[in-house]
C-alpha cells in the first residue's frame, strides 16, 4: 500500500475533530503531536498500513461514573468521575487523578493522550490513563473531602489494580486525598497492594516522589542550558502556579543558584524582586499545603512584593528562563511572544500543555530552548513508576538512590529528544524529539500485536 493511500494531515485532524465533537483540548493535544508524527512516519509504511496513529488517538475506554457524596451540611451533592485508560501496549495503565471543577472528558482524554508518549519516554514500563472529577476541594471541610475520595473510590476500585491501571496525584490530588482513597481501596477489596502512587511514606510511598515533577523540571532544564554551555547560576525564573510542582521547581532553582521571581494562583501573581527564597518556598508549601490559603497572602509576609490580580499571569516579568507549572493553556502566543521579546531563553513545562499550540510555534520559530510537559514533567511519573517497583518488591529505596535514578530519567528524557529532535542546523527541537521517541516505543509495541 502507497504512503500516498492515506489521508494528509489536515484530514486526519479534521477526522479526529469529527469524532470528538466538543472536546477542544484533546484535538489539541493530538494535532500537536500528529504535527511531527507525520513527517516522521511518511517513509514508514507499517505505521499506515497498521493505522497506528489513528489508533493511539482512539482511547482503549473511557469509564464515566456518577459520584454521590453528603456535605456537612446534609445535602447530597453529585459530581461526575472518569478514568481514561488510553493504552496499556508497554505498561500498566499509569496516570493521575485531577480534582478541579474545570475537568471534562476531554481535559482527561487530552491528558490521558499526552500520559502515554511522557511514561514511553521515561524508559519504564507504563502504559498512559488519567481520571478525575469536576469535584472542587476549594473550601470544602477535611471530612467533605474524605467522603468524596471514599465515593469516588468505590466506583473506581474495579477499573484499577496494580497490574491494571495505577493512578496517582495531580491538580487538587496531593498525599491527603491519596490516602483518603488508598484507605477506601484496601477496605473494598482487603488488599495491601500498589495500586496507587504518591502514597505517605508509612504506607508504602516512596521518597521523593512528592517533589519529583517540580525537581525534574529543573533537571530538564539544567540539561538544556547545558547543552549550550550554561547552568542556572544567577539567572532569573518565572514560575507559575504555587502548588506542588510549582513550589518544588522553586526550590530546585535556589539549590542551583537561580533567583525565582514570581508564583501565582487563579487569582493572579506574586512578584518578589528580591526573590523568592528557599524559607519564602516553605512558607508558600505551609500555606497551600496546611492552611490551603492563596498565594495573595504573600505580600502581606513578605515586604517589598507585589500581588497583580484579577487572574494575571507572570509571563510579561522579565526573566532568563521560564516554568510554567499551573495548569494547561496557561500561555498563550502574546505571551510566548512578550517572554521571547524580554529575552527569556529557556522554557520548561512543569504543567501538562501549558502552552496553547500558537504559543508552541512562538517558541519554536525563535529557537529558543523549549521543552514540552511530556518530556520535562515527566519525573512524577517516573518515580511513581519506581514506586511500583518497591512495592513489588516489597522494600523501599534510599533517597539519594531515588535522587540518582531521577536524575539519570531526566538525562535519558533529554537524550532521546536530542536523538530524534535534532534539526539540520543543530537547533534541537524538544517537542519534536519528545513526540517521535514517545511515539515510536508505544508504536512498535502496538505493531507487535498486530491488530488488537
Ligand atoms: P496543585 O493542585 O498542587 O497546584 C496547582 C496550581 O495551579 C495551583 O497554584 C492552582 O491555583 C493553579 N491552577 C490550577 N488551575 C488553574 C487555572 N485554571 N488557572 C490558573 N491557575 C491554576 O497541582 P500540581 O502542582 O500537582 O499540578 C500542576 C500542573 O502540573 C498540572 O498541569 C499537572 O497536570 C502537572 N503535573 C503534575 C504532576 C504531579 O506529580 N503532581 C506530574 C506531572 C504533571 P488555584 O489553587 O487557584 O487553583
Amino acid at each position: 500500500m502507497a504512503v500516498s493511500d492515506h489521508v494528509d494531515l489536515p484530514t486526519f485532524i479534521d477526522g479526529v475533530k469529527k469524532r470528538n465533537p466538543g472536546q477542544p483540548e484533546f484535538v489539541q493535544a493530538v494535532q500537536e503531536v500528529a504535527e511531527d508524527i507525520y513527517d516522521f512516519i511518511a517513509d514508514k509504511e507499517e505505521y499506515h498500513k497498521y493505522q497506528i496513529l489513528r489508533r493511539i488517538a482512539e482511547p482503549d475506554r473511557v469509564i464515566s461514573f456518577r459520584v454521590c457524596w453528603e456535605d456537612d451540611s446534609g445535602n447530597i451533592r453529585v459530581q461526575r468521575g472518569w478514568r481514561v485508560q488510553n493504552n496499556n501496549s508497554i505498561g500498566p495503565y499509569k496516570g493521575g487523578i485531577r480534582f478541579h471543577p474545570s475537568v471534562t472528558e476531554s481535559v482527561l482524554k487530552f491528558l490521558a493522550f499526552e500520559q502515554t508518549f511522557k511514561n514511553a519516554l521515561t524508559g519504564l514500563p507504563m502504559g498512559g490513563g488519567k481520571g478525575g472529577s469536576n469535584f472542587n476541594p476549594k473550601g470544602k471541610s477535611p471530612n467533605e473531602v474524605m467522603r468524596f475520595c471514599q465515593s469516588f473510590m468505590n466506583e473506581l476500585y474495579r477499573h484499577i489494580g496494580a497490574d491494571v491501571d495505577v493512578p496517582a496525584g495531580d491538580i487538587g490530588v496531593g498525599g491527603r486525598e491519596i490516602g483518603f482513597m488508598f484507605g477506601q481501596y484496601k477496605r473494598l477489596t482487603n488488599e495491601f497492594t500498589g495500586v496507587l502512587t504518591g502514597k505517605g511514606l508509612e504506607y508504602g510511598g516512596s521518597l521523593i516522589r512528592t517533589e519529583a515533577t517540580g525537581y525534574g523540571a529543573v533537571y530538564f532544564l539544567l540539561e538544556m542550558l547545558k547543552n549550550k554551555g550554561q547552568d542556572l547560576v544567577g539567572k532569573t525564573a518565572v514560575i507559575s502556579g504555587s502548588g506542588n510542582v510549582a513550589t518544588h521547581a522553586a526550590e530546585k532553582i535556589n539549590q542551583l543558584g537561580g533567583k525565582v521571581l514570581t508564583l501565582s494562583d487563579s487569582e493572579g501573581f506574586i512578584y518578589d524582586p528580591e526573590g523568592i527564597s528557599q524559607d519564602k518556598v516553605n512558607w508558600v508549601k505551609d500555606l497551600k499545603n496546611k492552611k490551603r490559603g492563596r498565594i495573595s497572602e504573600y505580600v502581606k509576609e513578605f515586604k517589598g512584593s507585589e500581588f497583580h490580580g484579577g487572574g494575571a499571569r507572570p509571563w510579561g516579568v522579565t526573566c532568563d528562563v521560564a516554568v510554567p507549572c499551573a495548569t494547561q493553556n496557561e500561555l498563550n502566543g502574546d505571551e510566548a511572544r512578550l517572554l521571547v521579546k524580554n529575552g527569556c531563553m529557556a522554557v520548561s513545562e512543569g504543567a501538562n500543555m501549558p502552552t496553547t499550540l500558537e504559543g508552541v510555534h512562538v517558541f519554536k520559530d525563535a529557537k529558543i530552548l523549549y521543552a514540552p510537559g511530556k518530556a520535562a514533567n515527566a519525573g512524577g511519573v517516573a518515580v511513581s513508576g519506581l514506586e511500583m517497583s518497591q512495592n513489588s518488591a516489597r522494600i523501599s529505596w534510599k533517597e539519594e538512590e531515588l535522587q540518582r535514578l531521577l536524575v539519570d530519567i531526566m538525562q535519558g528524557i533529554h537524550s532521546r529528544c536530542v536523538e530524534y529532535g535534532t534539526q539540520s542546523d543543530g537547533h534541537i527541537d524538544y517537542v519534536k524529539g519528545a513526540n517521535i521517541a514517545g511515539f515510536k516505543k508505544v508504536a512498535d509495541a502496538m505493531l507487535a500485536y498486530g491488530v488488537v
